[in-house]
């Protein structure tokens, strides 16, 4: 039989500040013949997420969950391929499969890791997005670690048109919140209100750094119960500046700070957490795995019941992955980011 010969995405090394497409490569690799109890994936979907960042640091840079990206390495991340050629009695050529089989064409597997995945309820790629770890994160942050109130609780959202952002917006709306959410453009914001049903929406990109505070004001006239953070930085003071008494800040995400340079300084008005008795969380929705299936089962029922609704932004080609994962930093997506190999 002819070599297969796939491609594969490498980082050539570390980025400092916002990465640029060259510090990725695209690398051609040799497919060897698959062994006994193995199977060949073929990558039909790749996610492009913002955690993937945070491996892009040398691991003496930064201590964290999860291991640094090797270089000289292709890059590791979840994708839905199809089984093209098997030698495992369990996977049959055509299954569809979800696992971490990183940025390439092809993927050996033995079983390992791999879940088999169908398109019953929403198409195959929603195992990425709504279906999938987004999905997860925001269920787990508002019910979990926010414990939102049904039919009480104001909620805010900061990148709410996102993958984690707008199902964490539905979720809060299923549940009979007061929702507000900010994104980066006016197109987001329409869709916000015309899809979502957000009480309150705004592009703060339009809004000045000092009036970050003032519009929330406009958007949460009591206060906020709940701000589930995924962006850091202006938006969680302008949340702490908004907080209610006892009220919770779910800590997701920072992407406004995972390019920055220099140290980060704190939110300037962390005290407003000791005079409001607020509890802050973070959370790293891999701790809660063992909640995916409860997590499947509802948000299946939600979808077929027309509750839920996602975006998509499918950037086509392997080769270029690196422009999308830029593209997370820039608000180049609306929803879940994904590349179609
Ligand atoms: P998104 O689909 O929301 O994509 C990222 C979005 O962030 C962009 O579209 C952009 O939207 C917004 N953004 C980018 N830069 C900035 C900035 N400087 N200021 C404000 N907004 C910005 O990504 P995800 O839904 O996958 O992730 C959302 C957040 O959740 C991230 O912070 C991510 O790291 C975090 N996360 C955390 C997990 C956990 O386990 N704790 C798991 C998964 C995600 P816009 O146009 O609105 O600016």
């Amino acid at each position: 039989m002819q070599q297969r010969i796939g491609r594969e995405i490498w980082l050539k090394h570390y980025p400092v500040g916002t990465p640029t497409e060259d510090v990725f490569e695209i690398v051609k690799a040799d497919i060897p013949e698959i062994k006994e109890g193995e199977f060949l994936i073929q990558n039909i979907w790749m996610s492009v997420d913002p955690y993937m960042r945070g491996r892009m640091r040398s691991p003496e840079e930064t201590k964290s969950y999860i291991a640094s990206f090797r270089l000289k390495k292709p890059l590791e991340g979840s994708c839905i391929g199809q089984v093209i050629e098997s030698k495992n009695t369990k996977f049959q050529i055509g299954d569809y499969v979800f696992g971490d089989f990183g940025w390439r064409d092809y993927w050996i597997s033995n079983g390992n890791g791999t879940i088999k995945v169908d398109s019953k309820i929403a198409p195959i790629q929603s195992h990425l997005g709504v279906l999938g770890m987004p999905g997860l994160t925001a269920y787990v942050g508002l019910v979990n670690i926010g414990k939102v109130n049904e039919g009480k609780d104001t909620v805010f959202i900061s990148a709410a048109s996102g993958a984690v952002g707008s199902i964490a917006c539905q979720i809060a709306k299923i549940k009979g919140c007061h929702v507000v959410g900010s994104a980066g453009s006016d197109d987001k914001v329409e869709w916000l209100y015309d899809n979502i049903k957000l009480d309150y929406a705004f592009n703060y990109k339009t809004v000045s750094e000092n009036n970050l505070s003032a519009e929330l004001k406009r958007g949460c006239p009591e206060g906020i119960d709940l701000y589930f953070d995924n962006v850091g930085g202006n938006h969680l003071e302008a949340a702490l500046d908004n907080i209610k008494p006892f009220g919770k800040v779910v800590l997701c995400g920072m992407i406004s700070q995972y390019n920055r340079t220099e140290p980060l300084a704190g939110p300037s008005n962390l005290f407003l957490a000791i005079t409001n008795r607020i509890r802050l969380q973070g959370f790293i929705v891999r701790d809660h795995y063992n909640l995916q299936n409860e997590f499947q089962s509802i948000m299946s029922k939600w979808i077929s019941e027309g509750k839920i609704t996602w975006k998509e932004t499918v950037v086509n080609g392997l080769e270029n992955a690196p422009k999308a994962f830029i593209g997370l930093f820039k608000g180049e997506n609306f929803g879940k980011m994904l590349i179609k190999v």
